[in-house]
């Protein structure tokens, strides 16, 4: 048997692209930003998490460029032996003030903050505990860990405390749920998944990749919620809100200085260089200083929410900048993507397996920096091809 046959018989992917709606890996020749250009032509971009825009900031950019002079380009080891910069030092620490955290640890990307840190908390004899639309990251730390991985329903409270009772006292527990999630905008209900967790002595961690910059004044679902002390881990990444690449689990003193030395996705993996982490800590800054971003991806959250379901769109359960259309079809929505691309705006198709067939989604998310103008271009161009495709 050849382990290539797989590879040889995989005609999924090659008979959309032969159709000529396939939506992925499309190569930008240009990207600004709230604009970026394909195929020779300018879209505007609600397909991207740069959420604060803050990715072409002039001081941004400019503490890219200093700590490339500064350190090079690469610090060509693992934070454990040769890669640990007293600027990775000091983002950590900001990063915990910002969450209100003890301590944090910086990883070269969010991925594998959740591999890592997962997979080197649950043991044999533990047992971690995940929403079912948790991220594929979540997931895979989850897997590779030693521990039982169990599932409750999607943000259900009583389907955690189900769960939850049936796993012996004498083992430990981990509960991870995302904060805001990724593809349908929704938030995780962490008063009552805090109760629980305290009720049945699991501890909680949460993915707020996207929630960072977003929810609680920037600073994340717990913050949102008032409840920084009721989460015991708080991870989050770069490559959103923070405009580089990079991600940080954060937490009490004790359990980040365990995480530290047992993450083999930090251990044996070379650190984020420095440009990289120059920018994060740069975009930390400016999250700070111009709180008015924040307020601004919110307003348009709401602006464009209820914007669609004027239209007629279905949103679905969606409180936030990331706001999906629900069009329940594969088909249909690469054809829906597709006339969207035409018209001039870019935006996510989501299939299977990011979510359930059924659901298909054609994912927007919005930035700071996009203008009432190209908001009012993005709304006209849906309302258009939603009628021209029989979705409203
Ligand atoms: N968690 C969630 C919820 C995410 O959406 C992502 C990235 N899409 C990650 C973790 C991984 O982050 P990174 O891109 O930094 O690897």
């Amino acid at each position: 048997m050849d382990i290539f046959e797989k590879c040889y018989n995989y005609t999924y992917a090659k008979q959309y692209i032969a159709s000529g709606y396939y939506p992925y890996f499309i190569a930008m020749q240009g990207n600004e930003g709230s604009e970026a250009i394909f195929q020779g032509r300018r879209l505007i971009m609600c397909g991207s998490n740069n959420y604060l825009g803050l990715t072409t900031h002039p001081k941004v950019r400019k503490a890219a460029i200093e700590a490339i002079e500064c350190y090079g380009t690469s610090c060509t080891g693992s934070r454990f032996l040769n890669g640990t910069l007293e600027l990775h030092e000091q983002l950590e620490h900001e990063l915990a003030e910002w969450v209100g955290k003890q301590a944090a640890l910086v990883f070269s990307t969010g991925m594998q903050v959740n591999l890592g840190t997962i997979s080197s908390l649950v043991s044999r004899n533990d047992v971690v505990i995940l929403d079912r639309d948790d991220h594929a990251s979540i997931v895979d730390g989850a897997r590779l860990g030693w521990g039982k991985v169990k599932r409750f329903q999607h943000n259900n409270v009583e389907d955690l405390e189900r769960v939850l009772a049936g796993v012996a006292d004498n083992l430990g527990k981990l509960v991870v749920v995302d904060g805001l999630f990724s593809m349908e905008g929704d938030i995780a209900p962490l008063p009552g998944i805090a109760k629980v967790c305290k009720h049945y002595g699991a501890r909680l961690m949460v993915d707020d990749a996207h929630a960072l910059g977003i929810l609680g004044g920037g600073r994340g679902t717990a913050a949102h919620f008032g409840l920084k002390d009721e989460v015991d881990l708080i991870m989050g990444t770069f490559s959103k809100s923070l405009a580089s690449v990079g991600g940080y689990i954060a937490g009490d003193e004790d359990i980040i200085h365990y995480i530290k030395h047992h993450a083999r996705s930090l251990i044996f993996s070379a650190s984020i260089p420095p440009a990289n982490a120059a920018t994060a800590l740069a975009a930390l800054h400016v999250m700070q200083e111009e709180p008015e971003r924040v307020k601004r991806i919110n307003d348009i959250g709401d602006y464009m929410r209820e914007s669609y379901h004027q239209l007629g769109f279905n949103t679905g359960n969606s409180v936030s900048p990331i706001i999906p259309i629900f069009i329940g079809d594969d088909m249909r929505a690469a054809i829906f993507w597709k006339a969207m691309f035409e018209a001039g705006v870019y935006v996510n198709m989501i299939v299977s397996p990011a979510v359930p067939d059924g659901k298909q989604l054609l994912r927007t998310s919005y930035m700071a920096t996009h203008t009432d103008d190209q908001l009012a271009k993005v709304l006209e161009v849906f309302s258009q091809v939603g009628k021209q495709v029989g979705i409203i």
